[in-house]
């Protein structure tokens, strides 16, 4: 499981992407990224360092993230 980061609250800030212990973030054209393969959610630190950081609340489980898709396609 991954973490992703959720582009209507992402405020391209950047703070996130040198803190990930295992590069998993970054930057692409026009939005931050976690790359899913990388992501290990942080287990050996407790909490994930890139939900620590955000200042806008960007940063969510994939499960979360995914419910919050749903909830905006039938809700
Ligand atoms: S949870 Fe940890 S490993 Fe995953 S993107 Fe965030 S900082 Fe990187
Ligand atoms: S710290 Fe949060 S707001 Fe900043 S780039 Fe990362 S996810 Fe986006």
């Amino acid at each position: 499981m991954s973490l992703v980061i959720d582009e209507d609250k992402c405020a391209r800030c950047g703070v996130c992407e040198p803190e990930c212990p295992n590069e998993a973030i970054f930057q692409t054209e026009d939005a931050y990224v976690i790359d899913p393969e990388l992501c290990s959610e942080c287990v050996r630190f407790g909490d994930p360092k890139c939900v620590a950081v955000c200042p806008s609340d960007g940063v969510h489980k994939a499960k979360e993230s995914l419910l919050k898709t749903c909830m905006g396609l039938f809700g």
